[in-house]
């Protein structure tokens, strides 16, 4: 299946200059999401995976149904604020920005061994940020999935160490 016929280009979103990728064509047919989650799944099953973490929101989208397949728990990594209780919390830079992420202070039990997923790997910042609260919790990061990975902004390069995986490469 060729995955890039479904992601939708949308030229100066959302700002001039910018080419966002839009996955929702992705979600939006079931053939096609399931196949990618199956791919990520394959990546993951032989890793131990105790639980698999995604940032909001289209990080749920992907960690979500990765982590039913795996029989393992998710968690979710939200912007300030929206968490209802203890958090542990890390400051990180965006492609367009800043914000603050958390995650609950039980998300993730110390040595569990850690899925982390999202939509996209941009500069990287998003992930770092994750694996940071991550590891604050005794986590340990078994591998990084993602959709895409737009290689020009060298994201990777922040997340070496870590075993990275995507379906689609810009
Ligand atoms: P990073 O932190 O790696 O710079 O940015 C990645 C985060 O921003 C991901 O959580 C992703 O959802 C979002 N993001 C940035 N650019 C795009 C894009 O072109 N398409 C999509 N779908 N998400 C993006």
């Amino acid at each position: 299946m060729d995955f890039k016929n479904y992601i939708a280009d949308v030229k100066d979103f959302p700002e001039e200059g910018i080419v966002f990728r839009d996955i929702s064509p992705l979600m939006q047919d079931g053939e096609a999401y399931a196949a990618a989650i199956q791919k990520i799944v394959e990546f993951a099953k032989d890793k131990g995976v105790d639980k698999v973490v995604g940032p909001e929101a289209r990080g749920f989208m992907v960690g979500c149904p990765v982590a039913v397949e795996l029989k393992c728990g998710f968690a979710m990594a939200r912007k300030k604020g929206k968490l209802p209780r203890e958090t542990v919390e890390v400051a990180y830079g965006l492609e367009y920005g800043e914000a603050v992420l958390q995650l609950h202070q039980d998300a993730v039990r110390p040595g569990e061994k850690v899925l982390v997923c999202d939509d996209l790997l941009a500069t990287g910042g998003t992930t770092l940020a994750t694996v940071e609260l991550i590891e604050k919790l005794g986590g340990e990061v078994v591998g990084l999935a993602f959709l895409i990975e737009l290689l020009d902004l060298k994201g990777r390069d922040k997340i070496s160490e870590y075993d990275i995986f995507n379906l689609m490469e810009y």
